[in-house]
């Protein structure tokens, strides 16, 4: 036997398995051609950030437009960063914003697909087993060096002004012999596993990031670790060991990986895998004081996928908004294309933003606003309920205590060719609504400027006598205009601004006092609607209350 596999042996000596047999239980995937896999691969830290995700989304975007695969991996290598079903919360904001995940963990508690374990914890003995490989060809070394050692290093590279890294001659353990090494191991002596890099800083490489382009950066040329003292994998071992097995073609993630490239290439490279194509998604910025920063946990609320579920944001706004963001065409297709599901639209990786896409609150409501009013009376009542449940109880109770009722608040103004677009997020529907009942309703009633309270009582007092439940919103209009002339209101608004100064007001006013009398607002949907929900008794009462305040 070589002093090599004696040596990796001696490391490994509960792995029996070979490489050889992975490569057989994970075979390449079945997919039709050019079909990409991609997969997302968070830590379990219980929070779910924006940006993971917006790069789930493009990853998913980027399955969907090849009839592909989306994968969610478990990186749980860090004890220290995880928290107790963190990996739920994940998955659960991941689902409720509609991202469905084919593979791996798809929801809370449940996992599935064939090539896992999709946990790394649990891929221990995997990693053990590649590692065992490289030791026995030599391509990977024991290294015996202490923090202290490993300090002193950094510190005279510093001094020496050289990079740090485990390199060239600072690579002390590179050069034990087999023999020297087996050794120490015998004696119980702690240790990482390194890669014994073959490549040179003089060496540049060159690759293809799908977003970013072209770029050329130099060889890895350090002994790189693969596992811990532990025998737990670094972030770039296990990156490599399983993007290969789960057969990922395209791994998307955050940039802060770019300058790792060089690594994980050589890495490919050395454990004879075929690399993945990589994109690297550049941070969603925000805009603050006129300057371009990187949307921040500590400082942005709206960083947390948890503020858009607590705001009430339906997950087809968030994915909607998110994806005009993501590709600049996609606005354009989605003027061309009203009514299309989001996967008919082809995602385009090269179409995404090198310097980062700016998020923006306001466009966000915009885009949010068209969305809902594009829902049926059905949906925006469910959703509104779900949201009430979870957010604000009492309102929940509300909607449910009379759900005929309910369904016909959200069917005002809702299902027509021009439907209104004035809910950006269900959080402001308790407020838009609370006219329609009697624990909610504040009447103030307060009149603008230009009408005096005695007409507004006189107006009311007229109306009461002429009030027609039945009336549909063409005869509720003319009955309203009917009541004009008498009461001092000029019933045609053209006609009024031709002569202001011989009328009160016109019949804008005449109705605006009414809403007001109905509502306690200025401002509604359509008030024959609202009048037609609220019933005749309501009506009758609010007339009543109202002329008792205006004559006062
Ligand atoms: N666990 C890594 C992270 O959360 C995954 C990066 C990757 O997608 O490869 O940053």
């Amino acid at each position: 036997m070589s002093i090599y596999k004696q040596l990796a042996e001696v490391m490994f000596p509960d792995v029996t398995i070979t490489p050889a047999e992975y490569e057989e239980k994970y075979p390449i995937r079945q997919l039709k051609e050019g079909a990409r896999v991609t997969r997302i691969a968070p830590s379990p830290t219980g929070y779910l950030h924006l940006g993971t995700f917006f790069t789930s989304m493009v990853n998913r975007m980027t399955a969907d437009a090849t009839d592909g695969v989306f994968f969610f991996r478990l990186e749980d290598t860090d004890k220290k960063r995880e928290v107790e079903g963190g990996a739920d919360d994940i998955l659960k904001g991941m689902n409720d914003f509609g991202l469905t995940i084919d593979e791996g963990f798809v929801a809370p508690g449940v996992i599935s697909g064939d090539y896992g374990p999709y946990q790394q914890s649990q891929r221990a003995t995997i990693y053990h087993t590649y590692v065992k490989s490289l030791v026995e060809q030599n391509l990977a070394y024991p290294c015996f060096c202490s923090e202290e050692q490993r300090q002193a290093a950094r510190e005279a590279q510093e001094a020496a002004k050289d990079r740090t890294g485990y390199y060239g001659k600072y690579a002390i353990c590179r050069n034990l012999t087999a023999e020297e090494a087996l050794e120490k191991i015998q004696q119980g002596a702690p240790y990482v596993v390194r890669l014994r890099s073959m490549g040179s800083e003089e060496h540049r490489i060159k690759f293809d990031d799908m977003i970013k382009g072209t770029i050329e950066m130099p060889e890895n040329d350090e002994d790189i670790v693969l596992l811990k003292s532990d025998g737990i994998p670094t972030y770039h071992f296990a990156h490599a060991v399983d993007d290969h097995l789960m057969r990922t073609t395209h791994v998307i993630r955050g940039d802060e990986w770019i300058s790792s490239v060089p690594k994980h290439l050589q890495l490919f490279k050395t454990l004879g895998f075929k690399p993945p194509k990589y994109a690297h998604v550049s941070p969603i910025m925000v805009e603050d004081n006129g300057n371009k920063r990187k949307l921040s946990k500590r400082k942005d609320p709206q960083a947390a996928m948890h503020f858009y579920a607590q705001q009430g944001y339906p997950a087809d706004s968030v994915l909607e908004y998110l994806l005009t963001i993501a590709n600049s065409d996609f606005e354009d297709w989605r003027r061309r294309n009203q009514t299309a599901p989001r996967s008919d639209f082809k995602f385009n990786l090269k179409k995404m933003s090198v310097s980062g896409a700016l998020f923006d609150l306001v466009k966000l409501n915009d885009v949010s606003k068209t969305t809902i009013a594009r829902m049926d009376a059905k949906t925006v009542t469910d959703k509104v309920i779900a949201w009430a449940e979870e957010y604000d109880q009492g309102f929940a109770d509300l909607l449910k205590r009379d759900m005929d009722y309910t369904l016909r608040i959200f069917s005002i103004d809702r299902g027509n060719a021009k439907p209104r677009k004035d809910i950006a997020k269900w959080s402001e529907v308790p407020d838009y609504i609370s006219f329609f009942f009697p624990e909610t309703y504040q009447n103030a009633l307060e009149l603008p400027e230009t009408i005096a309270p005695a007409d507004a009582a006189a107006i009311l007092a007229k109306y009461a006598t002429v009030y027609n439940p039945s009336e549909d919103k063409d005869a509720w209009f003319a009955t309203v205009k009917s009541i004009c002339e008498e009461l001092g209101f000029c019933p045609d608004v053209k006609q009024y601004k031709a002569d202001p100064s011989a009328w009160k007001g016109h019949v804008g006013d005449v109705s605006s006092v009414i809403r007001i009398a109905m509502t306690g607002r200025r401002n509604t949907p359509d008030l024959c609607s609202i009048m037609q929900t609220l019933g005749p008794d309501v009506v009758n009462a609010r007339l009543q209350t109202a002329i008792d305040m205006f004559s006062k």
